[in-house]
Parts: structure tokens; sequence; C-alpha cells
């Protein structure tokens, strides 16, 4: 049976980017780009008054404080015809396109009009109040760079250089089988030994976060129904199925997986929770077996699903990121198997884990007031205080 590390490697292995592909830029928050972005304008576009005022030449000023009113206004997006001459101002909007002749713009706080004339109560320099063309962003110039993650602060840059489009990773599509005849959809009518499905509606939150959408299918544990639900499920980059993958008479999932021409990469891994953990791949395609038990799902999802979804997209954040944590207790899991414990998480101090007492229907409540995995070595423990990693999530 492989390790923990051994099976996150082995997924990781098969999880290869997707082709890249053009998105709306609202679209590409949490995606890669996937290209140099180049501005197709130059930023600002034409020389740009910086504030409500008066364009003017600089040097008039140094002579005297009045200068001629040309009448009319300069409004932003509308141009001037002609040209400023000596001894000339024109009154100009924030924005608007600094006239020809003109080589500074004076705020409006220092100035007065009366008749045609408008008083100065200070100099300026040449220049002032006025953003000159190409200032900001050359034409041409490079604003970001392939492999960057977009976030909302990158959507301003690719709209000031004039892009609708940019190709970024593309995120895998998926599909979500959740098995067991005890297994009802959250208000429906539940029989008297049904149960909620807690595994369906958590991994379409956790997947809607990395950008991907799929909603829960739920399948009884009868070989031809699920065998339908799974040819169907094959259909998506990435496969996830609870339940169904354990030694019980009717844990039929890695058989029928096989009979669709799914290759084992690997079931079963030394790892608590989520032992009987199912991988495989056909062709490009992952699927996910994960045993039903709520906590084993949500770490597949941080350990191994998470990170293969990201990888795909083209990610090079993809993880799973390990950090650096202390024990605030002695953790003493008492398994053979690499345990990964539910912990709660301080930051004050630093990264200062505590056990989340937990048994078997509780464990869902407990992950609701949880923030951490925190790693204890196979068959070991760690000692109060001690330095630990764990997993841990938004
Ligand atoms: P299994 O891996 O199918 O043997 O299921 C292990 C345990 O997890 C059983 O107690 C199931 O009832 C429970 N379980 C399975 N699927 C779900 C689900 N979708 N939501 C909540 N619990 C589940
Ligand atoms: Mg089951």
């Amino acid at each position: 049976m492989i390790t923990f590390e051994e099976a996150i490697k082995s997924v990781l292995a098969k999880a290869r980017p997707l082709p890249p592909e053009p998105v709306r830029i609202e679209e590409a928050v949490g995606r890669v780009l996937a290209e140099d972005v180049r501005s197709g304008v130059e930023m600002p576009p034409f020389d740009k008054s910086a504030v409500d005022g008066w364009a003017l030449r600089a040097a008039d000023l140094a002579r005297g404080r009045e200068l001629r009113r040309r009448p009319g206004l300069i409004q932003a997006g509308e141009g001037f015809t002609g040209a400023l001459k000596a001894g000339e101002c024109v009154k100009i909007m924030t924005g608007a396109p600094a006239p020809a002749g003109a080589d500074a713009v004076m705020m409006v706080e220092f100035s007065s009009e009366k008749g045609g004339a408008v008083n100065f109560s200070r100099g300026i320099k040449r220049g002032e109040n006025i953003a000159s063309r190409g200032e900001d962003i050359k034409k041409g110039q490079v604003v970001l760079r392939r492999g960057a993650v977009i976030g909302p602060q990158h959507i301003g840059v690719l709209a000031a250089a004039g892009r609708s489009h940019v190709r970024t990773g593309a995120l895998p599509s998926a599909a979500l089988v959740n098995t067991g005849g005890e297994i009802v959809t959250p208000g429906a009518r539940r029989p008297k030994f049904g149960i909620y499905n807690s595994n369906g509606p958590m991994l379409s939150a956790l997947l809607r976060r990395d950008g991907v959408i799929a909603a829960p299918e739920i399948v009884r544990d009868e070989p031809r129904k699920l065998r339908a639900a799974l040819a169907r499920a094959l259909r998506s980059d990435i496969v996830i199925i609870s339940g169904g993958v354990s030694m019980g008479d009717y844990d039929l999932v890695p058989g029928i997986l096989k009979s669709l021409g799914v290759k084992k990469v690997f079931h079963n891994v030394r790892v608590r929770p989520g032992k009987p953990m199912f991988f495989g791949v056909k062709g490009r395609r992952l699927v996910f077996g994960v045993p039903g038990n709520p906590l084993a799902n949500f770490l597949a999802y941080l350990a191994y699903i998470g990170p293969a979804i990201r990888k795909l997209a083209g990610r090079p954040d993809h993880g799973p990121d390990f950090l650096d944590g202390t024990c605030s207790v002695k953790f003493d899991p008492r398994t053979p198997r690499r345990a990964m414990m539910l912990s709660r998480l301080e930051s004050r101090p630093a990264h200062r884990l505590s056990p989340v007492d937990h048994s078997g229907s509780a464990d869902i409540l407990a992950l609701a007031g949880a923030r951490a995995f925190a790693a204890v070595p196979e068959g070991g423990s760690v000692k109060k205080g001690g330095r630990t990693k764990f997993l841990t999530w938004r």
C-alpha cells in the first residue's frame, strides 16, 4: 500500500495542463494567463488634464498673473479645435485632452474669473497637471506576464489595455457521483434509514472555489444504474465518486470502473482518514473514488483533487501546500498509517494546532469547527510543542 505522499505525487504526475482557451476578461479571475498581454493602446492615449482647471502656457504666468479666457470649455471625451495662443487660457475638465499650445493646467482652486479675464494666485511649472501621452503604458508594452494567476486587480489592466478576451488555462469539466442507497438530497423526504448527502454539496462547493461547476448526482449501489452513471460521468475531465470503494459487498465502484476502461493507478493509501481511496485514469481523464466518510472527502479534495484540477488549469500554485505548525498538545493518533488529524488553527501564536475531537457521525460538525489537517508521521506521535506539517483551507 502506498504512502500519502506517494499518492499525492502519483495524482499530480497524471494531471497534465489542458490546452489554453480564450475567455472574456470578466470570467478570467482565478485562471492562469497563457500569454504575455501587451497593451493595444498608450496610457494615457493623449496628453490629458489631471485636474479641473485652466489649460495655459506656464511661461505666461512667469510674466504676470492674468490671462485672457478663451470662450468655451474642454470636456472629457471632447477635443479642442485650434491652438492656445500666448496670454490665453481655456477651462478644462479632468480627463479632457490638453489643447495644442498649452503646457500646464492650473487647478481651479487657484483662480478667480472676472469678465473675460482669469486671475491666478500662483505660478506653475511646465507639464504640471498634464499626464502626457504614453507615460503610464507604452503601446505594445507587456502589462501582464504569462503564468500570472488572474485576480480582480488584473482585470482593470486588461480592460485598460483594450482587451475583451484573454488566453488562459482551461478549467476542467467535472462529474460528481455520490453512491449509496442511503443517500438522500438535502430537502427531500428522508426514508427511515436514509442520510442526507453531505459529500455532494460539500465537494460541489470546493470545486466552485477552483472555478469548476458540477452538481452532485446520487446513485444507488445497483450495478446497472451505477455503471450507466459512471459511463456518463466519464465524459468529464475529472470524475469524483464518493462511497462504494471499500471492502463491503456493495462497494462496486472499482470493478465497474475497470469494466469501463479506467486504469487503476492506486487503490488504498496509508492515510487516515481515507484509506480505501481509489485513483485511476482513462486517457487524460482523472477518476477519484473517495470512501464515503465526509472527512475523507474533504481531505481527498485538499490533497489530491483540488491540486490536480489546478494543475490541469495550468496553475503554478496548484499545491497541496503543507505548512509548518506547532502542536498545542501531544498528537497521538495511535494508527500505523499517516494520520491527518482534524485541528483548529490559531494564528497567534502563528500556526498553533489543536486537535478537534470527533467520532463517527459527528465528523461533519467537527469539520465545520476545524481549519486544518495536521500530519502525524506514520505510526508515531508529535509531542506537545512539537513541529508538524498541516494542510489548511481558506
Ligand atoms: P462507503 O464508503 O460507501 O462505505 O460509506 C462510508 C460511510 O460514509 C457510510 O456510513 C455512508 O453512509 C457514509 N456516506 C457515504 N456517502 C455519503 C454522502 N454522500 N454523504 C454523507 N455520508 C456518506
Ligand atoms: Mg456506500
